[in-house]
């Protein structure tokens, strides 16, 4: 058998939003030794990436932690100690701050790497028993603005397309996605489409990327400036008559004001701001309108940006004047970044209650309240702060206590030396991580070693809406627990702790999601899933109402042309640009861009930990044009200092042509680098930061 192994475990992939289905192959002793694809799921067929390749390495991967461990100041040794006296510490420090300065001045920041149920029963615990509102998670980083944009335009968060639009689709856009690097899987999805009938593929991206090359028209586009060339494009389809008036007339809203908004962007005046020359621009509208079926995916590109929200209502905007929602080939997708970041968007309650309810709905807030069995006014009666203000927060004394569960800010935060500080500012930080070498693991007063994704049982939902099923292969690390258990054990330190009732079990909480998630309105219905029927048909699309049959859910949402505004349409929502972003100048004369390997994933907490990711992707890098290096004096190869306004970063130069030249570009995932020079300014609806419109100046070490 290949590499002894003597049985093979099914779960799913625990990093990207892919949702590959996969299986691990344990040895004799019970060693995980191999990782394989599932040849039956419908998502990736029985292919793998690089990463999932080698998932089954990181059980015992170096830096995991082994047991809880505490100090009275982050200079202080670590002192091992057992689960009772850590939550114990926990739960103390948790009301003696909130006690002194108010509910809302211990904060928590969660994830998008943990399993729904713990989503949900975190949410429990942190909305009905710590009782503070300021609860956000690290999608805040990367899917904020899908979340906001979707949103504004549909009433609901909720993707409505999904991977088999790529077999009908006549023609796609990808905004500020680099689809083979990020998600290689969904790129082979889309080439075998291709392969099969051949549409047009268009890549907005300000890089040459790999997915750029392979597109048939790329649009090198001015950072931040995708509102510009949506609403130009908007311009031609409405003055040559290409919109699908029956469909905006009897499925939208808001289309006069759209209208005249678009009027001022002919191709000319966009042109001069996007950097995309005009003829092009006519040639693309025409190609989407008239296309019979046109779609746009995109990713952090757009997400990542002072504009994030608008730049996904302006996708949208383009897909409803042309009648591209809810039909096969025609629609938005999002391609989400986390293995679990819809989870936590549908269950965690971090935005707000569970199951997309708003704490701004009373109705909600009672439904909610009456569920667990608590008193409604224990609710806040809108959301608290992003992850983005909690930081800042902190700096201002408003917080005092935070508690980060499987996210790294000192590493992919924006302005990491401002982070630093910050943290150090805290009275209490409880980090509670896979890996206790994690940067972030420094500032904290308490660590707690979780289980990592195949150690334990729930589920995530990938990109296109699809339940995936983890099941266990191996047992926790060492003294680690999952965190479902370490949310139920801590909640029962609190006065509603007693009161609530906490499932034994994920599949126990994945019933009570069932029950919150039934309504003949709600989009997000997963009434007719259970864990077994999830494992039998490698993933369930939601909705999935009670009474479905045959383990296949909608695979497309607003089918019907019925949205989740109250009159049953969608906004169309005028976008006017405001060049608010940090732009190269004098000082600081080139671009900062940054963006994924295929190789890492995230901070590196666990790729940097495999062997064969390192030996493909172990440094940190800059790529840099030639010519502009020609006229600086650098060579390939050698090593620069990169100046921002922020602080400096030390990087190894690549010369290529995949960088204009007034752009630098450097992947994400390093410690002490691209984001000790970004600057993040923030999107007024999402509170993403803008880590890709930024500006350096590079200086000869
Ligand atoms: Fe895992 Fe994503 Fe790679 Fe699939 S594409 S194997 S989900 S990292």
């Amino acid at each position: 058998l290949d590499k002894k192994v003597q049985q093979w475990k099914y779960t799913t992939c625990g990093y990207c939003s892919t949702g590959c289905s996969i299986e691990v192959g344990l040895d004799e002793k019970g060693k995980a030794v191999a990782t394989r694809g599932v040849a039956s799921a419908d998502v990736n067929r029985g292919k793998l990436c690089i990463k999932g390749i080698f998932e089954h390495e990181l059980f015992e991967a170096s830096g995991r932690g082994n047991r809880p461990i505490m100090r009275n100041k982050p200079w202080d040794a670590w002192q091992p100690t057992d689960w009772d006296t850590a939550l114990d510490k926990m739960a103390g420090e948790i009301k003696r701050i909130q006690s002194q300065h108010g509910r809302d001045a211990f904060a928590v920041v969660s994830t998008g790497q943990i399993m729904t149920e713990e989503f949900y029963t975190l949410g429990k615990l942190v909305r009905g028993c710590i009782g503070t509102n300021n609860y956000d998670g690290n999608t805040t980083l990367c899917m904020a603005s899908a979340v906001s944009g979707y949103k504004r335009s549909f009433g609901s968060d909720g993707p409505p397309g999904c991977y088999d639009d790529f077999e009908h689709t006549d023609c796609l856009i990808a905004w500020g996605s680099n689809l083979p690097e990020q998600h290689p899987i969904i790129y082979w999805r889309l080439k075998e489409a291709l392969e099969k009938r051949k549409f047009p593929l268009i890549v907005v991206d300000p890089r040459v990327t790999m997915f750029a090359q392979f597109a048939d028209i790329h649009l090198p586009i001015t950072p931040g400036t995708d509102v510009v060339l949506q609403n130009a494009l908007m311009h031609v389809i409405l003055a040559e008559g290409l919109e699908d008036r029956e469909y905006i007339e009897a499925h939208t809203t808001g289309f006069e004001a759209l209208e005249n908004c678009v009027k001022d962007y002919d191709p000319i005046t966009a042109a001069r701001i996007c950097g995309i020359d005009e003829d092009t621009i006519r040639n693309v509208a025409r190609l989407y309108a008239k296309a019979g079926k046109a779609m746009s995916i995109w990713t952090m590109g757009i997400n990542q940006s002072t504009h994030g929200s608008d730049g996904v209502v302006g996708i949208n905007n383009l897909n409803l004047i042309t009648g591209n929602i809810g039909t096969p080939g025609g629609t938005s997708l999002s391609i989400t970044g986390q293995c679990n970041a819809m989870g936590t968007r549908e269950w965690s309650s971090c935005s707000g209650l569970p199951g997309y309810r708003a704490l701004e709905n009373k109705e909600h807030r009672k439904e909610i309240a009456e569920f667990w069995g608590i008193d409604e006014s224990f609710f806040p009666e809108k959301r608290g702060m992003f992850m983005t203000d909690i930081l800042p927060a902190i700096e201002t004394g408003q917080i005092k206590g935070l508690w980060l569960v499987a996210t790294n800010p000192m590493t992919s935060m924006p302005n990491t030396p401002r982070i630093r500080k910050t943290l150090e500012k805290l009275d209490f930080l409880v980090v509670q991580d896979a890996y206790q070498d994690v940067e972030t693991n420094q500032y904290s007063h308490l660590f707690l070693p979780a289980a990592v994704w195949a150690e334990k049982t729930g589920c995530f939902t990938n990109t296109e809406r699809r339940v995936n099923l983890i099941r266990p292969v191996v047992t926790p690390h060492a003294e680690s627990k999952p965190d479902f258990w370490i949310f139920s054990q801590l909640a029962k330190r609190f006065e509603n702790g007693q009161k609530i009732h906490f499932p034994e079990t994920p599949s126990e909480a994945f019933d009570e999601m069932k029950v919150l998630s039934k309504g003949s309105k709600r989009t997000l219905d997963i009434s007719g899933m259970s864990h077994d029927l999830i494992e039998e048909s490698r993933g369930i699309q939601w909705p999935y109402r009670e009474g479905m049959e045959g383990g296949k859910g909608d695979p497309r949402l607003y089918t019907d042309g019925v949205f989740q505004y109250p009159d049953g349409k969608a906004k169309l929502i005028a976008l006017p640009f405001i060049d608010n972003n940090e732009r190269p100048c004098e000082d600081y004369p080139f671009w900062m861009n940054s963006g994924r390997v295929v190789e890492h994933f995230h901070t590196r907490t666990r790729t940097g930990k495999l062997g064969n990711c390192n030996k493909f992707s172990p440094t940190p890098y800059m790529e840099m044009n030639p010519d502009a290096a020609m006229e600086l004096g650098i060579k390939h190869q050698t090593y620069v200092r990169l100046v921002s306004r922020r602080g400096d970063a030390v990087v190894l130069v690549q010369l290529t042509q995949r960088v204009p030249r007034n752009m630098v570009f450097i992947p994400f995932h390093f410690h002490d680098c691209v984001n000790r020079l970004s600057l993040g300014l923030l999107d007024p609806h999402s509170r993403q930061p803008a880590y890709k419109q930024c500006s350096v100046r590079i200086e000869q070490t």
